[in-house]
């Protein structure tokens, strides 16, 4: 068993062959079924009060939390990887986006496509604002950015990950490595946890896997529901004249669906290969399974000028027109829109590169209004958002208790984090939901 290496010595003790008595869970049955195990080969070499199944961010949280409340426990969290904390180190651009500045419980779920009715509780227990205490007492101090974001004052997720190694290490908590759990299996007493090379015995099992098919896989096969995973937020493919050679333009717009609900509204920014921008990823989150099931080819039309509607266009240009006949219509944007932009809106309308205000017909106003305000363009496949993606799907959220994360399935084993059928936007809501579902694990066991 290989142990990231930390300095306390492990809490851990070897219980060396034996022969017990293990039940399998058989939930059509809704039972646990008794089977003889004697597993000479196998050695059952740890004891726990609580194993976490999972070193990421909500593990790390959970177990922090579970060992303050009550330092006798002893904790272990068991990662399949060499390292632990990955996403945390590559998050936020390196930065880490800790939470989101919106402190109100009935505000901050509105980001949350999946999860918005059962997160409302939890973080009635543990919001954004406990978030900020939280680090603040573990001497990690976030600043707020102006669009929200709340990162640690060092712009660097060391500092995170240094915070939590600390507080393992400080806490006696045994971070395991290298133990990717192949199976669960409740015996009269404890949890059995099977590692491709070890078997940990646990009172309680806590699940913090992420977005883990296998784990999910698993978890099916003692009972629970899981809601098929699709990705969400990413940004929209598409090739199109009146883009080209226009990255890294941004602008306000409001985007729309074609033959859907699917709206959204933000600076929209124009890529190498689409578009991107915060209006782009909330229509991709919100709009998750919907363009999967479009298998991501679906028409969007984007009103430049927000909220205003074809005849208000009308109006606008008429004025515009008004006041600058003889100006060349195409040279210069008489609205807030970027000149690029707006030279290749107005060549779409069919209006040449030399007309005049004056010279522009009614049929040229009318199309310009409609480039304006519901411009069609063909979404052909999607792409990463600066490699960071959440996925949709995991445990349905009707089988966890949210006053408990604990699961209704199968007693004595919880949840928190992306194994749930819970995601955000960007901004830092979806580790908030790690912090949260961690923390009010750590208060029902601990
Ligand atoms: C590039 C990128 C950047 C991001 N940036 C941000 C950001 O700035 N702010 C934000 O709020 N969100 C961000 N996110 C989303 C955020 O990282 C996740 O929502 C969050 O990490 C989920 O935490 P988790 O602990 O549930 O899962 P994870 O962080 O995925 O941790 C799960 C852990 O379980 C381990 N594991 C899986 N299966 C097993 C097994 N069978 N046995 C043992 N271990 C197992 C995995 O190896 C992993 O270490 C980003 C995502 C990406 C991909």
């Amino acid at each position: 068993m290989q142990r990231a290496s930390f300095g306390r010595f492990s809490k851990s003790s070897s219980i060396g062959f034996c022969s017990l008595r293990a039940f399998h869970y058989y939930p059509a049955h809704n039972s646990f079924i008794n089977h003889d195990i004697c597993k000479k080969n196998k050695t059952l070499n740890s004891n726990y009060d609580i194993v976490i199944i999972g070193g990421g961010a909500a593990g790390f949280f959970t177990a922090i939390n579970i060992v303050e409340n009550n330092p006798s426990l002893k904790v272990a969290i068991l990662e399949r990887g060499k390292t632990t904390l990955e996403k945390v180190r590559i998050s936020g651009g390196g930065r880490c986006n800790v939470t989101h500045a919106c402190f109100v419980p009935n505000d901050i779920v509105k980001f949350y496509p999946r999860g918005e009715k059962e997160l409302r509780g939890p973080f009635h227990q543990f919001c954004s604002g406990d978030t900020i205490e939280w680090f603040e007492k573990h001497g990690v101090t976030l600043k707020i950015e102006e669009d929200g974001r709340m990162f640690p004052e060092s712009d660097s997720s060391e500092t995170i990950i240094d915070c939590f190694t600390k507080a393992t290490q400080d806490l006696g908590i045994d971070i395991l490595i290298s133990q990717s759990v192949q199976s669960i299996y409740k015996t009269e007493t404890d949890f059995k946890v099977q590692t491709k090379t070890d078997t940990f015995l646990a009172e309680k099992v806590v699940i913090t896997t992420g977005s883990n098919p296998k784990m999910w896989e698993m978890l099916e096969s003692l009972g629970h529901s899981i809601v098929s995973a699709v990705p969400s937020l990413f940004t929209f493919n598409i090739k199109d004249a009146r883009l080209k050679d226009l990255m890294g333009l941004s602008t306000f717009a409001s985007v729309k669906v074609k033959k859907s609900k699917l709206e959204a509204s933000g600076p929209l920014l124009i890529t190498h290969w689409g578009m991107s921008g915060p209006g782009i990823l909330r229509l991709s989150a919100w709009g998750a399974r919907e363009l999967f099931d479009k298998n991501y080819h679906f028409a969007i039309l984007v009103n430049w000028l927000n909220e205003a509607t074809f005849e208000e266009a009308i109006d606008l240009l008429k004025d515009i027109k008004l006041e600058n006949a003889k100006k060349v219509i195409s040279k210069k944007s008489p609205i807030e829109m970027p000149n690029r932009l707006w030279e290749r809106l107005v060549l779409a309308s069919g209006i040449s590169a030399e007309t005049t205000w004056a010279d522009c017909n009614k049929t040229e106003l009318n199309a310009l209004a409609n480039q304006l305000t519901a411009g069609e363009f063909q979404v052909n496949g999607k792409s990463t958002f600066k490699e960071e993606f959440v996925t949709a799907g995991g445990i349905d959220l009707k089988e966890v208790n949210f006053k408990t994360m604990e699961s209704k399935v199968i007693p004595n084993i919880y949840f928190a984090g992306e194994i749930l059928n819970i995601d955000a936007i960007t901004g830092g809501f979806n580790f908030q939901n790690a912090w949260t579902g961690g923390f009010i694990v750590a208060q029902s066991i601990a």
